[in-house]
């Protein structure tokens, strides 16, 4: 397989066929990021897709298990209009032909992008599962991190993606708004879940990468890193106060989470509050940094 730079995929994707169609973020300026530092957003050329498709498709013809999902790379792969998107399905089907999901990032401007009739077309043609990282539910936060986007955007672009029926997982960071925010910060998150209905919250921790424009920010006093109890804390409020999504999936088993979890809210959310009351009840400080570092994604 060729690929370009370092590659990421949603952890719920460990099992998912990967191929990287663009490489690197049309945005690249969150200030927490450094994910695509490495490369400026292109397209991979067809011949290297081609490539890839042929080789993956030896292995799929040697095992006989043709693969029916495949999670498109880099980080804005639906950036892309939908005219271009169908031709890159085209080709994938063209070697994959039982080829039925397509899942990839997607930034809330790729979506505003799209018309109504752009987002049904691609629903018809297979995308499903865009991973949207909206990161906090305030948009003080969104700006300081230079998001790229506002809270009124998100809501708006995610109930047009339910409109159109393409399922959509949605991405937060505990600790995004700083020190003595976690119940504020935690109520936002609920009640924009609530409102964009994701089939998936997924639940990370910020972390200050080296050389990132936060990690300025930190070390000049523009910005005050949340205590671990107030990211527990946190994460308490948000799964207390999601409403009637019983079905929704909250995974919080990200490498970068202290306390992970993984459960439906109908069925689980009784026992992840459990572990997290316990775990805040029992936090100590000194063993927490001794046992447990975030320095990587
Ligand atoms: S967080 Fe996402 S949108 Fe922001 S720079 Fe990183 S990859 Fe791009």
């Amino acid at each position: 397989m060729k690929t370009e730079g370092t590659l990421y995929r949603p952890p719920l994707e460990a099992k998912t066929f990967l191929l990287q169609v663009t490489a690197g973020c049309t945005h690249n300026a969150c200030r927490f990021c450094n994910m695509y530092k490495d490369k400026q957003f292109h397209m991979i050329d067809d011949e290297t897709l081609i490539h890839n498709l042929q080789e993956e498709k030896r292995i799929c013809d040697i095992y006989e298990r043709p693969h029916k999902r495949v999670f498109l790379m880099d980080g804005d792969v639906f950036s892309l209009s939908a005219d271009r998107l169908e031709e890159k399905f085209q080709l994938i089907r063209r070697y994959m032909p039982a080829m039925e999901t397509f899942s990839m990032y997607a930034a809330i401007r790729s979506i505003k992008d799209k018309s109504d009739d752009d987002l049904r077309r691609l629903k018809n043609l297979g995308v499903n599962d865009l991973y949207i990282g909206y990161e906090s539910g305030l948009d003080d936060v969104l700006e300081f991190m230079n998001k790229g986007t506002s809270l009124a955007d998100s809501i708006e672009q995610a109930q047009r993606l339910n409109e159109a029926g393409i399922r959509h997982r949605a991405l937060f960071m505990l600790g995004t708004a700083g020190k003595g925010r976690a119940e504020e910060s935690g109520l936002a998150v609920a009640d924009l879940v609530n409102k964009i209905k994701p089939d998936v919250t997924r639940i990370a921790t910020l972390s200050i990468f080296p050389e990132t424009p936060l990690a300025r920010d930190v070390e000049e006093g523009r910005f005050e890193p949340a205590s671990e109890l107030e990211i527990l804390m946190e994460e308490k409020v948000i799964l207390e106060n999601i409403k009637d999504l019983p079905e929704m999936r909250f995974w919080a088993s990200h490498i970068l989470n202290y306390a992970p979890m993984d459960g439906f809210i109908g069925r689980d959310r009784d026992w992840m509050l459990k572990k997290l009351t316990r775990t805040i009840d029992e936090f100590d400080e000194a063993s927490f940094r001794k046992n447990f570092t975030r320095n990587q994604l």
